[in-house]
């Protein structure tokens, strides 16, 4: 049977507007789902669980891993495109589907350069665009070359299957670079080192791109990371000089456009200060699906990223990226230690109480520490001028607050509902 042209399994849209397959379930599909909803289509998820947070919300679910080759191919079957809320699909698989017909959105050509490391600072490097040096690892020579080359500051990475900074080291020595390298190779983990790039901020580029050629960009933001992990994005970065601006979007574009890129794809990038004295950023990694980098985008943003990832791999006319707030800051909320006694949803309710403007976005995920389970947008007055730092740490209070608010059930600043005013001064 031909799982392609396998009518008997599809289920289409009643409108006859398009099925878009999206491989894992997680919570970028959840989102994704709900832009499918206002355009009128129809999401199918490839999830490992029924309880996987997209899964939960859409009807079109095929239960399944991403790397067994019968669940891929199941879940494109009829679909009108595939996409992917992860990058771990194997890329034989996607070549596959690809030479039977079907739209496989980044190309596994493209996807490659978000799932491998090495392979994407080779290509970057290979294009002039900004990276920092690097060396691929295939023992532990290579990494102690590197290391002396480096005066020491190096950073050791799995060149696949990384994520939210697991597959990170950052040795102190040579003999536990040695050492980790040793290991990683030894149980088979595809190895590379950069140098240790000491930036000042991190920075983020998201764009889209249609297979036709269109490419739509939004505003650079700052993604704050703590132990690996995204906690905080400031949309726009913070005075962020006028001509570095431009060129990193136009670096963004011109990468989508060289990688051939379909879909929303982040720039992840260091800001670092030259030898002249005036800031410069060098490419850290891409990721091509919407990104957390991005969330502030359905709330501060005409077009959210998940409604413009359909548009683009559906090849529609991009949406406007203007942003809908002068600032907009996302905070992660992430599981607590402990899970606080009070349900998620009085958490909520109490949220709501103090900070109503607060947009909350959760995954429908269980707490688990550190677990990515939701997020919340706080989008600044009108009056309120992106470029001065006192003026944008009062919107960034308020979503920090709000999320620890979700996380932990408590305030960060001790404000209590029933004994009084807020002593926070965002509260005004
Ligand atoms: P992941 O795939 O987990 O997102 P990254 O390559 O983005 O991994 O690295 C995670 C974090 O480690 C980055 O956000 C950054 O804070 C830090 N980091 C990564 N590479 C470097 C580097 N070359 N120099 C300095 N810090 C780095």
């Amino acid at each position: 049977m031909d799982p392609v042209n396998d009518d008997s399994r599809i289920r289409r849209n009643p409108l006859g507007s398009p099925v878009v397959a999206m491989i894992g379930g997680g919570q970028l599909a959840r989102m994704t789902h709900q832009s499918a909803v206002a355009l009128g289509q129809t999401l199918r998820v490839l999830a490992a669980d029924p309880q996987d947070p997209a899964a939960q919300v859409t009807p079109d679910v095929v239960i399944g891993a991403h790397d067994d080759p019968d669940a891929v191919r199941g879940v494109a079957a009829g679909a009108d495109v595939m996409t992917f809320d992860h990058g771990h699909v194997p890329p034989e698989i996607l070549v596959e589907l690809e030479s039977a017909g079907v739209a496989v959105r980044p190309r596994a050509s493209a996807l490659i350069h978000a799932q491998d490391k090495l392979v994407m600072r080779r290509a970057l490097a290979e294009i002039g665009a900004p990276v920092p040096p690097f060396t691929a690892v295939d023992s532990v020579e290579d990494v102690r070359r590197f290391h002396d080359e480096q005066q020491g500051r190096i950073v050791l990475k799995s060149a696949r299957g990384g994520y939210d900074g697991r597959g990170v080291w950052m040795p102190e020595s040579v003999e536990q670079a040695e050492r980790i390298a040793q290991e990683q190779l030894d149980a088979g983990v595809p190895m590379m080192a950069e140098a240790r790039v000491p930036w000042t901020r991190e920075l983020s580029a998201l764009v889209a791109r249609s297979p036709f050629g269109q490419g739509a960009v939004w505003p650079v933001v700052e993604t704050v990371q703590r132990d690996g992990i995204c906690a905080v994005v400031v949309a726009p970065a913070t005075g962020l000089p006028d001509d570095l601006r431009s060129a990193v979007q136009a670096t963004a574009l011109r990468l989508a456009e060289h990688l051939d890129v379909t879909g929303v794809m982040a720039v992840e990038l260091f800001e670092v200060i030259g030898a002249d004295g005036r800031p410069g950023v060098l490419v850290n990694e891409l990721a091509m699906r919407p990104h957390n980098s991005g969330h502030w985008t359905m709330d501060g943003a005409t077009t959210s990223q998940f409604e413009q990832h359909l548009r683009a791999v559906l090849d529609y006319p991009l949406g406007s990226t203007v942003p809908t707030a002068p600032v907009t800051v996302m905070a992660n909320v992430l599981g607590a230690a402990e899970t606080p006694a009070m349900s998620m949803d009085e958490r909520v309710h109490h949220l709501g109480a103090r900070f109503p403007h607060a947009k909350v976005h959760l995954y429908g995920k269980s707490e688990r520490p550190g677990r990515k389970i939701g997020h919340v947008n706080v989008l600044a007055d009108p009056g309120i001028d992106p470029d001065d730092p006192d003026q944008v740490a009062t919107v960034r209070a308020v979503a920090e607050h709000a999320a620890h608010w979700l996380s932990h059930g408590e305030w960060a600043d001790g404000w209590d509902p029933h004994t009084g005013p807020p002593v926070g001064d965002f509260d005004r």
